[in-house]
């Protein structure tokens, strides 16, 4: 099914600011880096700036640190509380008309979990235009959502395929007018695809690619790398590269790409056809990525149905957050695309089980030379819902064998890094306030971030659900993430009650 065009977010900012000079007094901060955590620190905030961040034990000068935490500013008093730089969600859908109510849905849950940038990878349900035009309205606060950074899909708007390339270097140059910052591909002939890409990179565009499975005998990860692909989307095409004695995967007789259930269920025997870890070619292809300065953008988040459906169906915040809309285009189905699960059995699981272990084993090793690796979350598919399914992107990396100081470098600095916005992903002064501020230690557990929050028992025996963003600053401007998260119960709530649809899970 063809997604299409949402309401737009509504004009409007329920952000307060930029605030003149606010200090944020006594927290802890993790900067982004992959630096160790440091505190009590007074992050100061001044126009849209971090204009100092104050450490006993950390700055010499104290004199001059102390005078500009006081004169003339808002100070809140944050103990306990750690900072972070604003999240960055590398692989992002507004959501469609199919997805969700509005444009703001997706919004209030980015910003409600902390995420201050997307990169919309093809605005597809929404289309170019639409997507830069909120993009727009975004950087200038007229909306309360994140910075969009929008890509644009290859060949999008037009009726027939590209016939030259000069065809198609016209067409890159079309979309950075209308204001796509980047172009998603995901495949095509060869000469056409390397002219696109050369274009792209020639007017100073991104490029990312989820390379389709029609291309693979011809192009894979690599062959796209060398061109100068910004980042590799998802997985495919990265096992393709590593095979030593067949070129094509060794799909059955039966297969059919156009049957969803063929189509994710060989997806998940597609690692174990590689030599894997350690072999020659797997430790060359990691090699050459590097030196290439390709980005991976793994995703690992939306193909967890495949390993778990039951659990990816009964994640605990589909009751409160998921959308009629989207919990329909969840359901399984034939005809959506992701919505695979008609008959997925336990040898489905098993193998995609399998298929997860050397997949995040390729992922840690990049990481570990050097690579580098943004946080991704496709969420509006697949029982994956906005901003929570960053954070379970990060836990998917802690799995991965990273640390969690290098996944949050991973999902602020590194994403920072791809989408070209390198004034914003640490938290240094000078840098552009993009921040994140939480009541509970995210290093001990990411699972703090989600908006449900973590199930904690406190010292009397009871439970209490801790955790979730408090604030989400952006370019200075305030929002109330707690506040965002309520707007979006309710909005779920209004909507199921006009279409008079239970919550999921409900009799
Ligand atoms: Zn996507």
């Amino acid at each position: 099914m063809r997604l299409s065009q949402n309401v737009p977010g509504t004009a409007g900012s329920i952000g307060k600011g930029p605030r003149k000079r606010l200090v944020l007094r006594g927290v802890t901060v993790i900067d982004g880096t992959g630096a160790p955590p440091y505190g009590p620190a007074d992050v100061v905030l001044e126009g849209g700036r971090i204009s100092a961040i104050v450490s006993p034990g950390r700055n010499t000068d104290m004199t001059q640190a102390g005078q500009r935490t006081v004169a003339g500013a808002d100070v809140w008093e944050l103990p306990g509380h750690y900072v972070l730089p604003g999240l960055i969600d590398a692989h992002a859908h507004i959501a469609a008309s199919e997805q969700g109510p509005d444009a703001d849905y997706s919004y209030r849950l980015w910003l409600g979990h902390g995420i201050t940038s997307v990169r919309e990878t093809g605005c597809l349900g929404n289309g170019t235009a639409f997507t830069a035009r909120e993009a727009r309205r975004a950087a200038a606060n007229e909306i309360t959502a994140p910075r969009i950074t929008p890509y644009a899909a290859f060949g999008a708007g037009r009726t027939e395929p590209f016939r030259t390339p000069r065809d198609a270097e016209a067409w890159v140059a079309e979309q950075a007018g209308l204001g796509a910052a980047g172009i998603k591909f995901f495949g095509a002939p060869p000469t056409i695809f390397r002219a696109a890409l050369t274009e792209a990179g020639r007017l100073g565009l991104g490029s990312a690619c989820h390379h389709a499975s029609s291309e693979l005998p011809r192009i894979n990860a690599l062959t796209t790398a060398r061109w100068g692909l910004g980042s590799i989307e998802h997985g495919y095409g990265l096992p393709e590269a590593m095979f030593t004695d067949h070129r094509v995967q060794r799909f059955p007789s039966t297969y059919n790409y156009n049957n969803e259930h063929d189509r994710f269920a060989q997806l998940g025997r597609l690692w174990q056809e590689t030599a894997g870890p350690g072999s020659r070619v797997w430790d060359d292809t990691l090699d050459e990525l590097v030196s290439l300065g390709t980005a991976l953008d793994p995703t690992f988040v939306i193909y967890t149905a495949a390993r778990d459906a039951a659990r990816a169906r009964g994640r605990e915040y589909h009751r409160d957050y998921s959308a009629p809309q989207s919990w329909e285009f969840y359901q399984p189905n034939p005809a959506n695309h992701g919505s695979f699960f008609y008959n997925w059995g336990t040898e489905e699981e098993v193998a995609w089980k399998d298929n997860y272990r050397l997949w995040m084993a390729f992922v840690r090793d990049f990481h570990q030379r050097g690579g580098l690796l943004t946080t991704g979350s496709d969420a509006g598919f697949i029982y994956n819902l906005y901003g929570f399914g960053l954070v379970e992107e990060m836990e998917l990396l802690r799995e991965a064998g990273l640390h969690p100081l290098e996944i949050i470098q991973c999902a602020t600095a590194n994403g920072a890094r791809l989408l070209g916005l390198e004034d914003t992903g640490t938290l240094e002064p000078g840098k552009t306030a993009d921040l994140l501020v939480i009541a509970e230690n995210p290093l001990a557990n990411l699972k703090v971030l989600y908006g449900h929050g973590h199930l904690r028992m406190g010292d009397a025996g009871s439970l209490a659900r801790v955790g979730g963003v408090r604030h989400t600053i952006k370019g200075g401007v305030v929002f109330d993430a707690v506040n965002l998260r309520s707007l979006v119960r309710d909005q779920v709530a209004a909507e199921r009650e006009r279409r008079a649809v239970p919550a999921p899970f409900t009799p």
